[in-house]
């Protein structure tokens, strides 16, 4: 059974005090979540993993009002030298360091504003891996690529690159994010229909990249314009494994609510 995973995507928002509010606000919001089941039907309640993902410069700060919550962080980018003279980067080692647990890797705001390409993110995800933390790699198509039919290839490259040379073994260590570039802060999420569509898909490549029984334990979650109003639809889908939220993780009671909607686990 998949553990289901939701992750809030900070981008470069909040100062240090909206940090640890909006930090304290989810903390108390999902007391629960370490505890047992409230109800015996409530199976998801004590079985979801959920992390912070906020700007670098507050990572211990949001680290250190998580303590005494099963809650934890996660960095929304790397870079893939473990030291050197790299002005301006951070090592995942550095992250692994401070005690990030997660961290994004191939976002599309990283590949179309930064440029990152499939070989970066592939270089990154070993560094990442090797460091000991869990990337949460992200893939999908732009709305072109959707309206031409390719969405499938688009997907094929980007996971078979970006997972070039890694052993199957470490795949359960990866958390895979679907994101349709065109559903990412646009308002207009992906159908549950289309999401399944593609999170089956890209199960199927992971198996035929490892074995079905790897394939089946790798958490594959939706990107895309989540809210508290259609977290339920897609996390009722067979392959939709938990969420990646970026503007409603930023007030702690939509993420709350998001939390709270996926019902699996
Ligand atoms: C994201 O940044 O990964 C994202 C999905 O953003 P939003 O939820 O705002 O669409």
């Amino acid at each position: 059974m998949r553990t289901p995973f939701i992750a809030g995507n900070w981008k470069m928002h909040t100062k240090l005090d909206e940090a640890i509010n909006l930090t304290e606000g989810i903390k108390n919001g999902l007391k629960g979540l370490e505890g047992k089941p409230a109800r015996p039907d409530d199976v998801g309640r004590s079985g979801r993993e959920v992390a912070l993902c906020p700007p670098y410069v507050y990572l211990s700060a949001v680290q250190e009002a998580l303590k005494g919550s099963p809650i934890r962080v996660g960095a929304q980018n790397g870079y893939f030298q473990p030291q050197g003279a790299f002005t301006g980067e951070v090592s995942f080692e550095m992250l692994k360091d401070i005690g990030c647990a997660y961290v994004i890797i191939g976002h599309s705001e990283r590949r179309q504003i930064f440029k990152e390409d499939n070989d970066i993110i592939n270089k990154k995800i070993k560094a990442a891996l090797a460091a000991g933390l869990k990337p949460i790699f992200c893939v999908g198509e732009l709305l072109e690529e959707r309206q031409d039919n390719t969405t499938e290839r688009v997907i094929r490259q980007q996971v078979e690159a970006g997972l070039d040379e890694i052993a199957p073994d470490n795949f359960q260590n990866i958390i895979v994010a679907y994101e349709p570039v065109w559903a990412i802060g646009t308002g207009k999420n992906a159908t549950s229909e289309q999401a399944q569509e593609v999170h089956l898909f890209i199960r199927k490549l992971l198996a035929h990249l490892s074995s079905e029984v790897i394939a089946k334990e790798i958490r594959i979650i939706y990107g895309g314009s989540v809210k508290p109003d259609n977290i339920e639809l897609l996390a009722v889908q067979e392959d939709i494994d938990g969420a990646l939220v970026g503007g409603a993780s930023l007030t702690a009671e939509s993420f709350i609510k998001i939390v709270n909607g996926v019902k699996k686990g």
